[in-house]
């Protein structure tokens, strides 16, 4: 982990990039979602700009140490902070967990425990990775409903009790290994008008939850609540909705079986666009279905991570090519990072990450300051040909070896699902840096 130059250079950086009229809005913490936050977002953009060029400006392409220009990032926590001030404005009857499987970088995590949010975690390394920042095992819930035996044990040992299931076999292993364990029942949702759908694997009908619900009485296990996930990148604002009502059917079929259930947990599948819509929905839902002494929590995870991260990579090759359109001269051009390292959200998370020149000489070296929009094709460094960022995308001006390109939103599936393949890193730099001066004061920075 690199931190910024220092805390002053922040400071610094804090008031060089931003008008004065700018300055009070940057400082402006309790902002509501509208005006100020926007003003807030470019401040933060314009110091991510100058925090991206000072690092770039210290790597020289033709005479560092191999890797030396490795692709890296930088992370304004301030946008997780705001992301939280927006949640619990809109969702303050909610309480997040964050979903660490979509970004564990270990900044985020600090700054989110002493936000005093829970945390969702689905493997023993991801358990204990919270435990290690001192959060109480009470504000995790092992929200994997099928579990490895001996992390059950684990959970048990080190006092995680709150966890999911969605079948028989899970709740005889939990009565085997965990019996005192506070069972949350997770349900199937529509998830067809979702990007990444979860139903598929996980969740119980409500037919078969009736099922479990017998099986749990039986068995005498203390069942809590009921949760469901409405699919990761879910478009119809309506998922909630139909989710929540299926969740009171549970609830009321529960209380005849002699269960008081107590806990609702809505899963994540927030996303930055639709937030206050799909928020609205939920509020609403829940206003009808579940009365105020229903504890009701929530797993975001890129609702919070995704827009923190901005990724920097170089431009290791270059090959010219004929473009599309008739007549014209297009490139490919070849970076330090593709879909099997930081780009893996291409695959996994079906996104379409945006390039943006953040050095070219030529892109600001034409004679009218307008430059030509060329044409780019965009591939990773490994040599495999499912490896490419994006087939078609136009660029201002020509981008030569060793220039860099940067990509916002990469903070959500990205790093965590990279791997070493042909031997390029997984293990990318991040510069923290703080856009909000209320994230700072919590983090140090
Ligand atoms: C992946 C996952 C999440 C987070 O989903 P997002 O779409 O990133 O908000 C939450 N809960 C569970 C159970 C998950 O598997």
């Amino acid at each position: 982990m690199v931190m910024a130059p220092s805390a002053i250079a922040i400071e610094e950086a804090n008031t060089t990039v931003v008008t004065d009229n700018q300055i009070d809005k940057v400082d402006f913490v309790d902002t509501n979602h509208g005006v100020e936050s926007d003003v807030t977002g470019l401040a933060s953009k314009a110091l991510i700009q100058k925090v991206l060029k000072e690092q770039i400006a210290r790597i020289n392409v033709d005479t560092c140490e191999p890797g030396e220009e490795d692709a890296f990032y930088v992370a304004d926590l301030g946008e997780v902070y705001r992301q939280h001030l927006r949640w619990k404005m809109n969702l303050g009857r909610v309480k997040p967990f964050y979903a660490v499987k979509c970004n564990p970088d270990k900044e985020v995590l600090r700054l989110l425990a002493k936000l005093g949010t829970g945390f969702d975690c689905a493997s023993r390394a991801e358990i204990d990775l919270v435990l290690g920042l001192g959060v109480s095992p009470s504000r995790i819930i092992y929200a994997q409903p099928c579990k490895t035996k001996s992390y059950l044990r684990h959970a048990r040992k080190t006092g995680v009790s709150l966890m999911t299931f969605d079948n028989t076999d899970e709740l005889r292993k939990i009565k085997e290994c965990y019996p005192e364990a506070e069972l949350v029942l997770r349900i199937l949702t529509d998830d067809s008008a979702s990007a990444c759908r979860l139903s598929t694997k996980y969740g119980a009908s409500l037919e078969y939850a009736e099922e479990l619900l017998g099986l749990a009485k039986a068995l005498d296990l203390n069942l809590v609540g009921v949760s469901f996930h409405i699919g990761s990148g879910a478009s119809d604002p309506n998922s909630f909705g139909k989710a929540v009502k299926d969740a009171r059917d549970v609830f009321d079929h529960a209380a005849l079986l002699g269960f008081d259930l107590k806990l609702l947990d809505v899963g994540g599948g927030f996303v930055d666009e639709t937030f206050e819509t799909f928020a609205g929905n939920l509020i609403e839902a829940l206003e009808e279905q579940f009365p105020a002494n229903i504890r009701v929590i929530g797993e975001p995870g890129r609702y919070y991570a995704s827009n923190a991260f901005t990724l920097a990579t170089n431009v290791i090759a270059r090959r010219e090519v004929a473009a599309n359109h008739e007549g014209g001269k297009g490139y490919m051009l070849y970076l330090n990072d593709g879909v099997y390292g930081n780009f893996s959200n291409i695959i996994f998370d079906h996104q379409h990450p945006v390039p943006q020149v953040l050095s070219a000489a030529a892109a600001t070296g034409s004679p009218d300051g307008v430059p030509e929009m060329i044409e780019y094709s965009i591939w990773g460094p490994t040599c495999d040909g499912i490896d490419v960022i994006t087939e078609r995308y136009f660029l201002p001006g020509v981008v030569e070896i060793g220039d860099w390109l940067f990509f916002e939103n990469m903070g959500a599936y990205t790093r965590c699902s990279a791997t070493k393949f042909n031997g390029f890193s997984d293990d990318h730099e991040v510069i923290y840096i703080s856009s909000e001066p209320g994230a700072s004061a919590l983090l140090g920075y």
